[in-house]
Parts: structure tokens; C-alpha cells; sequence
């Protein structure tokens, strides 16, 4: 039996980034699991350890559980059960929904807990120069993050999109809404009630401050280069 790594980055995206953005395992050359890559950061300035507690190690959790629940009810899925797929309501459908609720779901969270544990600090950092020649000023990015994380119902996310070889602030209001095909998420503040209520209550933008507060810039700038070379 041969088992080896596997990245979900090599998968789909082999020449642009060394970057791991997902683990799971291949035996035998079919497709096994999904595993946690991010750790939980624990208690940081403002968010607190229990926030994070389940916010990573049940939520984060779940998606990847979910998405290895769903790739595997798929396989089992009979030529007879296929056939029954419909737009209106069938289990398939159901299981594709779900798919890509999970998948993003599992991908942004990853990359959420992977850029925290930070200074809030970009100085020196390359994505901060671009940033800057993009947005101007660092407090007009500042201003516009915050407003897509305001004006979002789930995620604000910087991102470096393919298709204009840009960074973007793309506003999502599900894990499965609003991402763009192409955009590799690079900053992701996660703007779901679960994220901030127990430190924030409906304080949203105190959260988002706290969020920039605790950004590990240096990570975000690896997660940039690799996206963009
Ligand atoms: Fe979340």
C-alpha cells in the first residue's frame, strides 16, 4: 500500500504556489482525508481563548469532518441514485450544496487561524508596498477592509486574483457566495456572529480591529508571494 502527502494547492494549482493550504491523504492514488493544517492560536489581543476553542477546534473541525463525509456519500452514490439528481431537491444536490459550503467552509478557515498570532505590523513587507501603490494610503485599505467586513455577512477577504494578476477585497455572504474562481484568499476575516460575539457582542467593527490588531503580516506576505509568483 503506498501512502503520500497530498496538497489540495498541488492538486489544483500546481505551478503557482508551494503553498499548503489543505492536507489530506492519498492511498493507493485515491483520494482519503482531509486534516486540520491551521493550529488554534489561542488567546490573542482581544479574541479570547475560548472564542477561538470553538471557533477552531469545533467549527474549523466540523468543515473538514463534513467535507470527508461528503466526499465519501458520494462514492457510495448508485447509478440509479445519480440519475435522481434535480435542480429543486435531490440528496446529490444536497451533497454538492454542501460540498462547497464545507470546502470554502475548511480553505478560509485554514488560512483565518494560519495568519493570526501577529503584531498587526506590516512594515517591511512586500504586500505592504503594493497595498499601498493600489489603495494610496494604508488607512484608506484599513478603511475599505473594515467596510467589506462591515458590510459582509460572512467573510472580507484580500485576495490576489488571477484574472488581473491584483489584490482585491471581495465581500462573501456565505462560505459558498461571493468568492470569486481564480482568487487566492490571503487576508480572511471572518465576520460570523461566532467569530466576535462572546468578546465583542454586536460590536462587529471593535472585533475587526482587534482582527488587524493580530495579523502575523509575514505570513500573509508568504501566502502573497507564493499566490502571485
Ligand atoms: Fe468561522
Amino acid at each position: 500500500m503506498v501512502i503520500r502527502e497530498f496538497t489540495i494547492k498541488t492538486l489544483i494549482c500546481q505551478s503557482v504556489s508551494p503553498v499548503v493550504l489543505s492536507k489530506s491523504l492519498i492511498i493507493n492514488d485515491t483520494l482519503m482525508a482531509y486534516e486540520m493544517t491551521s493550529p488554534n492560536p489561542g488567546e490573542l489581543a482581544g479574541i479570547s481563548a475560548k472564542t477561538n476553542e470553538i471557533h477552531h477546534d469545533k467549527l474549523y473541525a466540523g468543515y473538514v469532518t463534513k467535507r470527508n463525509e461528503i466526499t465519501e456519500k458520494q462514492k457510495s452514490f448508485t447509478d440509479e441514485q445519480l440519475s435522481a439528481a434535480n435542480q429543486i431537491f435531490s440528496e446529490w444536490r444536497g451533497l454538492k450544496e454542501g460540498e462547497t459550503f464545507a470546502t470554502n467552509g475548511m480553505i478560509l478557515h485554514e488560512v483565518f487561524f494560519d495568519i493570526l498570532g501577529g503584531d498587526g505590523n506590516p512594515d517591511g513587507t512586500t504586500i505592504k508596498d503594493v497595498i499601498m501603490n493600489q489603495w494610496g494610503t494604508w488607512e484608506r485599505f484599513v478603511g475599505e477592509f473594515t467596510a467589506t467586513a462591515m458590510g459582509a455577512r460572512g467573510w472580507a477577504i484580500l485576495a490576489f486574483d488571477r484574472s488581473d494578476n491584483a489584490l482585491h477585497i471581495y465581500a462573501a455572504d456565505s462560505q459558498n457566495h461571493g468568492g470569486v474562481w481564480g482568487a487566492t484568499p490571503v487576508l480572511p476575516c471572518d465576520v460570523y456572529e461566532h467569530g466576535y460575539f462572546i468578546d465583542f457582542g454586536s460590536d462587529r467593527k471593535g472585533y475587526i480591529a482587534a482582527f488587524l490588531k493580530n495579523v502575523n503580516w509575514a505570513r500573509v506576505e508568504e501566502r502573497f508571494t507564493a499566490a502571485s509568483r
